[in-house]
């Protein structure tokens, strides 16, 4: 089907501040021209009011930032 060529799921692990406990977050991205856009994480991230400081969800600030031309 083609729209699982368009998503690409990753999985991310380490500490959760929010929920005081090590898990890991199902991620998925959608394919853009700029690279990988979150269409949706298995946590909190999106209102988490430790969204900039996460270690698990680092690599996905990182994939947005390249995706944005920021690195
Ligand atoms: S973004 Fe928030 S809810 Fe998601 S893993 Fe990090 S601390 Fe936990």
């Amino acid at each position: 089907m083609e729209i699982d060529d368009e998503i690409t799921e990753e999985m991310f692990s380490g500490f959760c501040k929010t929920f005081n406990e090590t898990r890991t977050v199902i991620c998925e991205f959608e394919k853009t021209d700029g690279g990988l856009r979150l269409s949706h994480a298995d946590c909190a991230y999106e209102r988490c009011s430790h969204r900039e400081t996460c270690l698990v969800m680092q690599p996905v600030r990182d994939m947005e930032r390249a995706s944005e031309g920021k690195t």
